[in-house]
């Protein structure tokens, strides 16, 4: 494998939590706790409602904003959706697809999501890709069969240019907003077999590049030891970034390492 610097991403996703008073407060909270912080890209995403005065709370920092989810037409007859030209219109930069919430309660689809991801990309965002098996799958023996479904149907056909705006979150299902993490040894056992689906789909020099984050009750004391995983490269955080100061302690130990 090449020697290749993988810059650790770590974001925070609000999930439907947070008024737009409060967003922008925990972002003010945030920005002077993460200034110093270096060598580590910080996203924090709040619901749409908050996406711009978020971004205005951000604004001068090292803190970027992203939406959670985003549709695959510019404008029009689509409601209840946003367009990647809204989400950047409010001061964003991301969008996360694919959150196994969406997979599971809105039945989004590995060929919607392509769709989503590949929009997005079209139109000048960056994305974090989600893929994760459920206990169940992991307990069946189908965890592998799922993790390449949803990575080779979510993301075929992106080019290697587009790859450097897309970060993978791996977010095992039985791990998020459960308290349960996936151990170290599980989360580089995982990283390692998705950075191969990647290696044979994409390439090696794709592999090498794209950053794999952990998503699953991360928490500031077992960051640390998360992120000393070659292959884990940042965090995707729900109930943890809630809090300006966990989520900064979260990052300082992604930064750390
Ligand atoms: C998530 O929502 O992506 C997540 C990982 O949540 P939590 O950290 O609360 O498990």
């Amino acid at each position: 494998m090449a020697d290749v610097q993988r810059t650790p991403v770590i974001a925070g996703n609000w999930k439907m939590n947070k008024f737009i008073a409060e967003a922008a407060a925990t972002t003010s909270e945030l920005v002077p706790l993460v200034s110093g912080v270096s060598g580590v890209k910080i996203i924090v995403c709040p619901v749409f409602t908050a996406l711009s005065a978020t971004a205005d709370a951000a604004k001068g920092s090292n803190v970027e904003v992203g939406a959670q989810n985003c549709y695959t037409k510019e404008s029009g007859a689509y409601t209840g959706e946003i367009s990647p030209h809204m989400i950047k219109d409010a001061g964003c930069q991301w969008t996360i697809i694919g959150h196994s919430e969406r997979r599971e309660y809105f039945k989004e689809s590995n060929a919607l999501l392509n769709e989503k991801c590949a929009f997005a990309l079209a139109n000048g965002l960056k994305v974090m890709f989600c893929i994760g098996e459920t206990l169940e799958q992991r307990e069946g023996g189908q965890m592998n069969d799922v993790l390449r479904t949803q990575l080779v149907e979510g993301l075929q056909g992106r080019t290697d240019e587009e790859f450097k705006s897309i970060v993978i979150a791996y977010e095992p299902v039985w791990a998020i907003g459960t308290g349960v993490t996936a151990t170290v040894e599980q989360a580089q056992e995982a990283h390692a077999f998705v950075r191969g689906v990647v290696r044979d789909t994409f390439g090696d020099a794709v592999a090498d590049a794209v950053r794999i984050q952990y998503g699953g009750s991360v928490k500031p004391d077992n960051a640390g030891e998360l992120i000393q995983n070659p292959d884990v490269d940042g965090f995707l955080v729900g109930g943890a970034a809630l809090q300006a100061e966990s989520f900064a302690a979260i990052i300082k130990a992604g930064a750390a390492n």
